[in-house]
């Protein structure tokens, strides 16, 4: 016996799962496949969080108080949603432009909670969310595609609208100056955790095939990311209701690209600078952009739905976003302001994770319970991570409670 309880991936889940785990008196082993812990979590050595960079809904967020008992620092712009530069045509927006915005976007807020509330009143199938938001307004792309392709990392049309009220954020949003990766490795530290060990097969018994041998337990927590997670094998096989659950809850395709301000130039924009501009027509993708984070000369695209789908590498992706900069401030500026290839985070790209953040497809909204809850091989086996969560899906804070809640499960079945 290597340990009482094999935890597989020291992403949030895991390290959360491991802690809990310990704390209840049971040995466990952390099965990491990457060279580093933290999974989707991840400050690079310049400090920016190229994976998740906000504690959502900060005040119930487990995470916050964590943060604040090592002395991280914590940052809150107070804005909900991004400043709007440019308007039709790519003029700069006015403060009439702005307010039509926020409208729009209250209106797009409204019309999503009442249809799903009607439809929990009256009964009736799951539709897409694009199918609730109003059409045919002047900022109503845009809105969509904002709550979509960019938050939800997929276009609205794509997912399930019972889903997406469900798991909703709403609440305060802080960003950690030492970074949410940096956050996690400190509260992984003194965990077993064995780095660059992937998990091949996990057998009832519990045995879980690694490239460099077996790891034996007797009961295991299996935390990878859905995109991932049907690439690992189960003997015996999951039952059918688990590996449709998992079908149900595709990563959606979001990256990120920095690009670094060589110079002093900060295009006039203060930190934490948000950029956004309208939807003109059905094939604009925009991508966001938060500039200058904690004063650092950084320049931040976020890229979602069919957008980084449409870009396979690393190139392709960083030319999308300087096409995109270059909208606002003009190529010549942007390649003078940027000189240095950019860092990509291309997530989707990425063999240990095949995507950012889950959504459930139309009609899967209840998979998140079916997974969260299914206990195969005689309750010895449970799954943990943000797409287990049905209320904080898609994020750290939602991944360090199910890995907790899976800890609390397993200590339980051991008896
Ligand atoms: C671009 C981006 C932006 C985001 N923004 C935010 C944000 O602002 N706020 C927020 O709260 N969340 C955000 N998220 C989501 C958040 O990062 C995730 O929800 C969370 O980190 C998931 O944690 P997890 O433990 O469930 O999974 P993971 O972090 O994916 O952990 C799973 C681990 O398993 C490992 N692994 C994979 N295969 C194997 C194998 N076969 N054997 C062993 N190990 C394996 C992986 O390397 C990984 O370390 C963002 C994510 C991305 C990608």
């Amino acid at each position: 016996m290597d340990a009482d309880v094999p935890v597989v991936g020291a992403g949030a889940a895991g390290i959360a799962a491991a802690r809990r785990l310990r704390a209840r008196g049971r040995s466990c082993l952390v099965l990491e496949a990457g060279s580093r812990v933290g999974g989707r979590a991840w400050t690079d050595a310049a400090g920016l969080d190229l994976g998740a960079s906000w504690l959502h809904v900060a005040e119930v967020n487990p995470l916050t108080a964590l943060a604040r008992e090592l002395g991280f620092t914590l940052h809150d712009d107070g804005r909900r949603r991004r400043d709007l530069l440019l308007a039709e045509g790519g003029r700069p927006a006015t403060a009439a432009d702005r307010a039509a915005l926020e409208a729009a976007g209250d209106a797009w807020e409204a019309a999503v909670a009442a249809r799903a509330a009607q439809r929990e009143k009256q009964g009736g199938p799951d539709i897409p969310l694009g199918e609730a938001p109003p059409r045919g307004g002047r900022w109503d792309a845009t809105v969509d595609h904002w709550f979509g392709a960019i938050i939800n990392g997929i276009e609205s049309r794509r997912s399930s609208l019972i889903d997406y009220v469900a798991t909703v954020l709403d609440g305060q949003n802080l960003q950690v100056k030492e970074g949410i990766g940096t956050l996690l490795t400190r509260l992984a530290e003194g965990l077993p955790i064995r780095l660059g060990t992937r998990v091949r097969r996990l057998s009832a018994g519990i045995t879980a095939d690694t490239e460099t041998g077996c790891v034996q337990g007797r009961a295991a927590i299996v935390t990878l990311g859905t995109g991932v997670l049907p690439a690992l094998a189960f003997d015996p096989p999951l039952p059918a209701a688990v590996t449709q659950a998992i079908a149900g809850l595709p990563l959606a395709p979001v990256l990120k690209v920095a690009l670094r301000a060589a110079g002093q130039e900060r295009f006039r924009l203060p930190p934490f600078a948000r950029l956004g501009r309208m939807v003109e027509g059905p094939d604009d993708r925009p991508c966001s952009w938060m500039l200058w984070p904690f004063g650092r000369p950084w320049a931040v695209a976020y890229l979602g739905g069919s957008l980084a789908e449409s870009l396979p590498d690393a190139v392709s992706a960083e030319a999308a976003a300087r096409a995109e900069l270059a909208r606002y401030f003009g190529a010549a500026a942007v390649a003078r302001a940027f000189p240095d290839p950019a860092t990509v985070a291309h997530w989707p790209a990425d063999p240990l994770f095949r995507g950012s953040y889950s959504y459930a497809r139309v009609g899967a909204a209840g998979a998140r319970a079916v997974l969260a809850e299914a206990a195969p091989m005689g309750g010895r086996l449970r799954f943990a991570g943000e797409a287990c969560h049905t209320r904080y899906a898609g994020t750290v804070g939602g991944a360090w409670e199910s890995g907790e809640a899976a800890a609390e499960a397993i200590h339980v079945a051991l008896g």
